[in-house]
């Protein structure tokens, strides 16, 4: 039993660690192929981002100036900023400075005596002069504007402050003197401007305010090309340091960026690909006819790239981070990396988990099931055994019941059987005194006769019982009719000399349900006892009487008695407490169990108070009320 049912346990328990070790390694492959999947969905959505940019680098106006193109391309927040060439790879913006004047001051004697006044004798106020003298008599606007500015300067130095402003604010405020340059080649007008915010300094001021959107406006004015991307840069961020109500130049960070970039003379960026810039942290991208250059800072990359990959994700357990060549992945570390796509060469994807691990999660619920089935099957498995254990104890204890019973048959039967041959033998060949003796001789034959009956009786009584085909006549009884004929049938042996019987039987007694025979055959065998096991005075009691919805049988001796431990197996089949003394008077240690069977079937209860060389007390106690119907109620006690 124990290898039947240890070794399918330990199979189960095998099939189950197998299970379990291949669940894993499913989930894990399912999972694992899963990621990629969505990480390759990913990266042809990044490949899709790249070359919309791209197009949309393509995609500008194609009327619009170099400035526009950037302005535009910046402002709408396709990059960070922009350059563009034209068809022959020339830089158009960010525009170069324009060249330098030819210097008059050198060529005219009115600007010569003019810079002698101003630089060596230090007359500004004649230097003043001098200089409105060469700007009246100019002949172009350019040379009118460069002595305009200069006789400012001179007005500036000389302490007329008002003076100076009237020049900067009215004068060079002409439209004929808008795009003339110093001799740097620097607009003159704007840095006019500038030097007006410098000397008024007070955001107040009618004419500071008016100067400042002025200026302004032309420095986000890219239609305009004739201020250089340098000189723009210059004056945003000398306004923005010096004007602190002046607005925020949107594309004034792309301008530098733009500087930047050209600082470090790059190469030209063919592919269409992402790629380094030559700044650090910096990437270009050029649209399919290299005419755009676009770049990107690489923390803009990452958080426009890291929401679109938040977006794509449609994983929970999950998260991607796409990670710029030659950086380390972020915590925690990645369950799978792959390559960014063809746009983002060297770029890389990278998985990793986040919460508790899915593998574990849908790997534990599978090892689960199967461990509530393993465990399942190992509860089957042992209730069965537990059954077919007690199925197989009981057949073994039958066994060894009818065992017993046969061996104490032949041996109960043997003694009275042998002793009977004897008699009859005896008698056969006349070997008797006289008439008396051979009476005797018969009456030994008779009693051996009657106890070889009373055997079978039991041993007939029992064996039905045992195969439990017993049947009870149940009907209301009345127990004094049952001591009436049980003591008729036991009145030869009680009429005996020496042995005394007394009966009480209380009036009114209410009748039992029960089976006449059954309660006889009780009776019988607890008399039966009473006489077998006292001694030559005999004094045996028969009391009925009723309390509490109960009937009491009580069949009293002064006998030898029991001992306490005797008392607890009186019941059970073949105990006898003196063998030797039971088989002379006759007994086969049946009865006493099949009184049990017989009060227990009849719901009542069988007891024995007794001592030890006084006497013992059997009391049977039946319940009055029964609700018993039929006539084949059999009730089987337990073997034990
Ligand atoms: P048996 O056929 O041997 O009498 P029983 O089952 O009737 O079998 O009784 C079992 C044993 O209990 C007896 O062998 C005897 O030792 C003991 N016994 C039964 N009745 C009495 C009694 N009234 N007084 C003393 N011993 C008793």
């Amino acid at each position: 039993l124990l290898v039947a049912s240890l070794v399918p346990t330990a199979c189960v328990l095998w099939f189950m660690t197998e299970a379990m070790r291949n669940e894993h390694l499913a989930v894990r492959q399912k999972l694992t192929a899963v990621y990629h999947n969505q990480l390759a969905a990913i990266g042809r959505r990044l490949d899709a981002f790249w070359q919309a940019k791209q197009s949309a680098l393509a995609a500008v106006d194609p009327g619009a100036t170099a400035g526009e193109i950037f302005d535009h391309l910046v402002r709408s927040g396709v990059a960070d900023s922009v350059l563009v060439y034209d068809a022959l790879g020339r830089l158009r913006y960010p525009s170069a400075a324009r060249a330098p004047n030819r210097d008059e001051t050198a060529e005219t004697a009115e600007w010569r005596s003019a810079r002698l006044l101003e630089f060596e004798r230090a007359d500004y106020a004649a230097a003043a002069s001098a200089y409105a003298r060469i700007a009246r008599e100019a002949a172009d606007d350019g040379t009118a504007a460069r002595a305009l500015q200069a006789q400012a300067r001179c007005l500036l130095k000389a302490g007329q402050k008002q003076a100076a402003l009237a020049i900067l604010t009215s004068t060079l405020a002409d439209a004929r003197y808008a795009d003339a340059t110093d001799a740097q080649g620097s607009l003159i007008v704007p840095n006019a401007q500038l030097l007006v915010l410098q000397l008024l300094g007070n955001p107040a001021d009618a004419a500071y305010r008016t100067t400042l959107a002025l200026l302004v406006q032309r420095l986000t004015d890219y239609r305009d090309a004739s201020l250089s991307a340098g000189q723009r840069r210059f004056l945003m961020e000398q306004v923005r340091a010096r004007a602190p109500d002046a607005p925020e130049f949107a594309t004034l960070g792309a301008e530098t960026l733009a500087a930047d970039y050209l600082d470090v003379a790059p190469p030209p960026a063919p592919g269409s690909a992402l790629q380094p810039s030559g700044l650090r942290g910096v990437w270009r991208l050029a649209s399919s006819d290299q005419t755009v250059v676009a770049l990107f800072r690489e923390a803009r990359i990452g958080s426009e790239m890291q929401a679109l990959i938040d977006s794509e994700l449609a994983i929970p357990e999950v998260a991607i981070a796409l990670v710029p060549p030659g950086k380390e992945p972020p915590e925690p570390a990645p369950l799978l990396t792959v390559a960014a796509g063809t746009s983002l060469p060297s770029w890389q994807l990278a998985l990793s988990l986040q919460g508790p691990d899915p593998f574990a999660v849908a790997a534990g619920r599978q090892v689960a099931v199967y461990l509530w089935t393993g465990v399942t099957v190992v509860v089957v498995f042992g209730l069965l055994a537990g059954l077919v254990t007690r199925t197989v104890g009981v057949q073994l204890r039958l066994t060894r019941l009818r065992n017993d019973l046969l061996a104490t048959v032949s041996h109960e039967l043997k003694t009275p059987l042998s002793s009977i041959r004897a008699l009859v033998e005896t008698l056969l060949e006349g070997r008797y005194r006289d008439p008396q003796q051979r009476r005797e001789y018969l009456q030994l034959i008779a009693q051996e006769n009657e106890r070889l009956s009373r055997l079978m009786d039991n041993f007939l009584a029992f064996s039905r019982l045992e195969r439990n085909q017993r049947v009870f006549e149940f009907a209301d009884v009345h127990l004094e009719t049952i001591v009436r004929a049980a003591l008729d049938a036991e009145q030869e042996r009680l009429a005996a000399p020496g042995c005394r019987v007394e009966v009480a039987i209380a009036s009114d007694l209410p009748p039992v349900s029960g089976d006449a025979d059954a309660l006889t055959t009780v009776l019988i065998n607890l008399l039966d006892n009473a006489y077998k096991y006292t001694g030559p005075d005999k004094q045996i009691g028969v009391r009925v009487s009723a309390a509490d919805g109960h009937v009491r049988l009580e069949v009293t001796d002064n006998g030898i008695g029991l001992s306490r431990r005797a008392a607890t197996k009186v019941f059970d089949r073949f105990y006898q407490v003196d063998q030797s003394l039971s088989r002379k008077a006759g007994g086969c240690g049946l009865g006493l169990s099949i009184v049990r069977f017989l009060v227990t079937a009849h719901g009542g209860s069988v007891t024995v108070a007794s001592q030890s060389g006084v006497g013992s007390t059997f009391t049977v106690v039946l319940p009055v009320k029964r609700n018993h119907r039929g006539t084949k109620t059999q009730r089987r006690p337990e073997p034990r």
